[in-house]
């Protein structure tokens, strides 16, 4: 599916929130959106989802316009995931097993069918057959995040939303999460919206990233053009470059030599800078 915003914009009561946003979702990425607070994300992510019912301007979806009710209201588009940030606020079932299967009940699915689905979505996050018949508020908070966003994973969407997925949690439990969607988003041509503020996560897993300065896309970027070439975006939006670029940089400045990188992934900078390290041929300030 491609999903594309023609001019778009959203207006809450006397507030611009989205001014004439175009923009187009490919499938099989990872796309970050990122913003200061108030810049406009959740209502460009709520747009996407047909959460908000008066647009104006065109939302296309495999070049059709998106459904519209007997009003000319959008649908809520019910073949995207969303994840709204702390998901596990609205984790409410008895256990973990009828959590996951409560949306797939609604549909009429049957307890083969559903138990099939859940033991193929359960590794996908990591998770064990053992938390099944476990209360939700059992588990730690890293769990309860996973089980909240499989419960959406098990409607098998391809396009995800995920708004600030890993606020709140410890520095294992995001970096084992971020790792666990990038490998869901990398099978079957799935795409990832990742709203966040973090430039290091944005820098490790992104292929392409959106910026939102007071309501406008300032552009939709390669991740690697947007650090490398195009970092004045970043200032203007007063965001900072994630620090292994900021590395890099220094690195390039002491010692003279330009270093070629085919992705801003902390390893891969690493490994470039770190010859240059040992063989002293950084100037020393
Ligand atoms: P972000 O997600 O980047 O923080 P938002 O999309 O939440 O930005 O907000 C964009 C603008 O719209 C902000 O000025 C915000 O105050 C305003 N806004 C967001 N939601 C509402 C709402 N429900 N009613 C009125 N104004 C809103």
């Amino acid at each position: 599916m491609v999903y594309q915003l023609n001019n778009v914009s959203v207006n809450y009561s006397n507030r611009m929130a989205l001014r004439n946003v175009s923009c187009t979702i490919e499938k099989d990425k990872w796309i970050s959106v990122i913003g200061q607070t108030g810049a406009g994300k959740s209502t460009f992510v709520q747009v996407l989802k047909g959460l908000i019912p008066h647009i104006n301007g065109d939302y296309l979806i495999d070049h059709q316009p998106a459904k519209r009710d007997a009003k000319g209201q959008l649908k809520v588009i019910s073949e995207i995931g969303f994840v709204f940030q702390y998901p596990e606020h609205q984790l409410f079932e008895t256990t973990v097993f009828k959590e996951l299967a409560f949306a797939l009940k609604q549909q009429g699915w049957s307890n083969e069918q559903i138990k099939k689905s859940i033991s193929e979505v359960l590794p996908q996050l990591g998770l064990s057959e053992d938390i099944l018949p476990l209360a939700p508020f059992q588990l730690s908070g890293g769990l309860k995040r996973r089980v909240a966003i499989a419960s959406v994973i098990m409607m098998n969407p391809k396009l995800l939303i995920v708004d600030e997925p890993t606020a709140g949690l410890d520095p294992v439990s995001k970096v084992a999460l971020l790792r666990l969607l990038k490998n869901w988003q990398q099978q079957d041509n799935r795409t990832i919206i990742f709203v966040s503020h973090q430039m290091e996560d944005v820098a490790e897993y992104s292929d392409e990233v959106i910026v939102f300065h007071e309501g406008c896309l300032m552009g939709q970027l390669d991740t690697c053009t947007l650090f490398l070439e195009q970092s004045h975006l970043l200032e203007k939006i007063g965001m900072s470059l994630p620090e292994s670029v900021q590395l890099l940089k220094l690195v390039e400045e002491l010692s003279g030599e330009k270093i070629k990188i085919s992705c801003c992934r902390e390893q891969e900078i690493f490994e470039k800078i770190l010859p240059i390290w040992k063989a002293g041929r950084i100037l020393h300030v």
